[in-house]
């Protein structure tokens, strides 16, 4: 769990250790199983005979290679964020079928708040459809929740593979788990999935003209739930197009502290999503 973060983290700590080593040479190395001491300022060479590491490079279905910024690192003024690492559920399949790419659809380009951070252009922008990944859980939002006491995104935004208005192409969310399908009728932009133990995911913007499941249905992990679209109701009940996208929320029972009793809430799905593209990019 969470070893590609630790990974990029130990980038940051290995100069660190190295000075401590230097600490340690004046110990007597007998034993002859010790490696010679690394000289600084000269990497050793990867020894070719060793296999190497294919968890360092993932790479999705067109060759990209696949890189996230760590959980919590939001566009700049675009909200708090939350720094959570925590991989609520390891067991998860991703919830869509193809490649994707999460990041901020109203800070980025297409977004009401794009120019900000001078992105101004239409939402097929390439570079909204492009590693790295970004959180965008607690970004600015006037809704409270226990993550984002004073307003956020209560979820993480991920694009399809290719811009739907430019490719026309299908992309197709998927359950994440075994469960049920439930609340749906009235629903009018949000499809709720709940697992036997509880725990509730939310889809929110698919094409609900086209849900490939009923309410009430039960589904297996891995089924086909319905076509990211843009569909969207403002707090008026006025039918407004989103950004194509699916909004996807995790609710798991959270306490922030130890004093605190838990809440049934949202949580930061950010890391459980990166986990569940890297089993999916390495094929398990
Ligand atoms: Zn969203």
């Amino acid at each position: 769990m969470m070893r590609n973060y630790e990974k990029n983290l130990l980038v940051l700590v290995a100069p660190a250790l190295l000075a401590a080593c230097d600490n340690t040479i004046g110990e007597p190395a007998d034993d002859p199983g010790d490696p010679p001491p690394e000289v600084p300022g000269e990497p050793a060479e990867p020894d070719p005979d060793l296999p190497t590491d294919d968890n360092d490079f993932l790479t999705d279905g067109d060759g990209r290679v696949f890189s996230y910024l760590p959980p919590g690192d939001l566009l700049p003024d675009s909200g708090p964020g939350h720094q959570d690492t925590t991989i609520y559920r390891p067991d998860i399949v991703f919830p869509l079928e193809d490649a994707a790419f999460l990041n901020s659809q109203v800070y980025r380009y297409g977004g009401s708040q794009s120019h900000i951070n001078g992105m101004n252009g239409g939402q097929c922008n390439a570079t909204n459809y492009e590693y790295p990944w970004q959180d965008t859980f607690c970004e600015s939002r006037s809704r409270a929740q226990i993550m984002c006491p004073n307003g956020g995104h209560e979820g993480n935004d991920i694009r399809a593979a290719t811009c739907i208005p430019n490719s026309g192409e299908t992309h197709w969310a998927v359950a994440v788990e075994n469960g049920r399908i439930v609340g749906l009728q009235g629903s009018k932009y949000t499809v709720k999935l709940q697992t036997e133990d509880g725990t509730l995911y939310r889809y929110m913007h698919l094409d609900m003209s086209q849900l490939a499941v009923n309410d009430g249905e039960f589904v297996v992990k891995g089924q086909r739930i319905g076509k990211v679209w843009n569909d969207f109701f403002n707090s008026s009940g006025e039918q407004v197009p989103t950004t194509y996208h699916l909004h996807f929320e995790m609710y798991q029972n959270y306490a922030p502290d130890e004093e605190t009793d838990p809440v049934f809430d949202q949580v930061n799905p950010y890391m459980t999503l990166v986990s569940a593209y890297e089993r999916k990019l390495r094929n398990e």
